[in-house]
């Protein structure tokens, strides 16, 4: 396995090369995302915030992502934290985005992720467990909407 150059960085497994978010349990950003969306089975609190779930974790991992579709998703992400849109008016779309349809997703060799630190990440939701976890999707998304509205 080679670690040469920026390929050691993606190969860290205390942090994420992207978020900036520490690795808990071993699991990566990724594995935690999934351990949150497979809550959601047993959580109807956290299902009802599902979207900042997914939007939450794509704005902080977008580089697999068309820049056409990263802007649309933090579009769709303002419009609903700012209450202009409900997220079932908005809900359409972003299935659109996370499910992967060929147009949002770069090709493989283009992925490029760009290290950029958030106040609050993935690991911060999944770290206290189950309980209370669609209070602090909530507060990720805010913390979010608060970097992007800096820009
Ligand atoms: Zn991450």
């Amino acid at each position: 396995m080679s670690t040469e150059g920026s390929e050691s960085l993606l190969l860290t497994r205390s942090a994420c090369p992207e978020c900036g978010g520490r690795f808990i349990d071993g699991l990566t950003c990724q594995e935690m995302f999934e351990v949150l969306l497979a809550w959601e089975w047993q959580d109807p609190d956290l299902l009802g915030v599902h979207f900042f779930t997914v939007s939450s974790y794509l704005l902080q991992h977008h580089a697999p992502l068309t820049d056409t579709a990263v802007k649309g998703l933090r579009t769709a992400f303002a419009r609903v934290l700012s209450g202009e849109v409900t997220i079932a008016q908005i809900r359409a779309q972003t299935a659109r985005v996370y499910d992967g349809a060929t147009r949002v997703r770069r090709p493989t060799n283009e992925i490029r992720p760009v290290p950029h630190i958030w106040p609050m990440t993935v690991a911060d939701v999944y770290a206290v467990g189950q309980a209370g976890a669609a209070g602090r999707v909530r507060a990720w998304a805010q913390s979010i909407g608060a970097e992007d509205s800096q820009e």
